[in-house]
């Protein structure tokens, strides 16, 4: 009995041996949360593939910028700290002078 035909639902899965991301059915998938977006690729080069990766590395947008950026993130978490520090700063003057 061979009625049911699953071909279509073969999952071709490739993993950077550079960067060990990985790619199902051509779409890049990261690691840990499992996410896909339409920038992905483009985020894994700026993240992980342009400081990383070589000639080996199979992620097609590597070598281009304009994805998130480990720069972008420090900036991201610095503006954060920056703000609980305002914030502490606040309630320490709250504190003081009464
Ligand atoms: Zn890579």
């Amino acid at each position: 009995m061979d009625g049911m035909n699953f071909s279509d639902l073969k999952l071709e899965r490739k993993e950077c041996a550079k960067c060990g991301a990985t790619w199902i059915n051509g779409k890049h998938i990261w690691r840990g949360t499992g996410a896909s977006g339409d920038s992905s690729e483009l985020d894994l080069a700026g993240l992980v593939c342009n400081n990383y990766g070589d000639d080996q590395c199979i992620n097609p947008m590597k070598g281009k910028t304009g994805g998130e950026t480990w720069e972008y993130r420090a900036g991201y978490i610095d503006g954060m700290i920056k703000g609980r520090m305002d914030t502490m700063k606040g309630l320490g003057n709250l504190d003081s002078d009464s």
